[in-house]
């Protein structure tokens, strides 16, 4: 009688639904990513899987059809969900070396790898495929760049992300705004839209097709 009622306390699955709450508000408003429930761990705390950018570039033989079992393989990776897929640009070669032009996309992924681990699975990817690894910007079957990992900023041997000439590439930039224009490049501060607005790249890139699906 007239005493307080007792706090009630949250069961469980309302706390961890809470949570979930705020780090998908905090992260929406950010990255404009979302969270991936199915991922999380039963009994832990809620995971948010990290947002991922690679960009998928070809220019041996059946172009599309390296790009699109890249796309394939990545939607496949363990951990890893397809977020979304670029529409695809067809781009004349930067460097001297390459004969034929590129098909080019970039894919976004929610991932529970760790930046290593999609590397090597991006190079598995490649290898698949049969790239043949000769000189840089050379012809390739397969070219997968790890891009954007959220705001993760590495630079060890063999792994540099984000990936350091993404900045200056029309081929890499035109198809990730595309996806995701508000995305944070980390040490340069700025949105992919401003990155792609300040493009510089002569070298000529033109839409392919503006639906990946209507190629399978
Ligand atoms: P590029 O794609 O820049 O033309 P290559 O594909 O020939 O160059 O280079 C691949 C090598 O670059 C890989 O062996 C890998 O270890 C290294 N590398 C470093 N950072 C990255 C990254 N962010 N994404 C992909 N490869 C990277
Ligand atoms: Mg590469």
């Amino acid at each position: 009688m007239g005493m307080a009622e007792p706090v009630q306390e949250w069961p469980d699955a309302r706390r961890k639904e809470a949570l979930r709450a705020e780090r998908t508000e905090s992260y929406v408003s950010t990255q404009g990513r979302l969270t991936t429930p199915q991922m999380a761990t039963h009994g832990q705390a809620p995971r948010v899987a990290a947002c991922v950018y690679i960009g998928v570039g070809s220019n041996l033989g059946d172009r599309m059809s390296h790009c699109l079992a890249a796309v394939d393989a990545l939607d496949r990776l363990d951990r890893t969900r397809l977020v979304a897929v670029s529409p695809w640009y067809e781009t004349e070669p930067v460097g001297a070396a390459a004969p034929g032009d590129f098909l080019n996309g970039v894919v976004g992924l929610e991932t529970d790898l760790e930046p290593r681990a999609l590397l090597e699975a991006c190079l598995a990817i490649e290898r698949e495929r049969g790239r043949a690894r000769a000189a840089r910007e050379g012809p390739r079957t397969l070219d997968l760049d790890l891009l954007l990992y959220d705001d993760r900023v590495v630079d060890e041997p063999g792994l540099t992300v984000p990936h350091p000439r993404m900045a200056e590439r029309a081929f890499v930039l035109l198809p990730l705004a595309d996806i995701a224009p508000r995305a944070v490049h980390p040490v340069l501060g700025c949105t992919v839209a401003v990155l792609r607005s300040r493009l510089s790249d002569r070298h000529a890139v033109r839409l392919y097709q503006s639906s990946w699906s209507s190629a399978v």
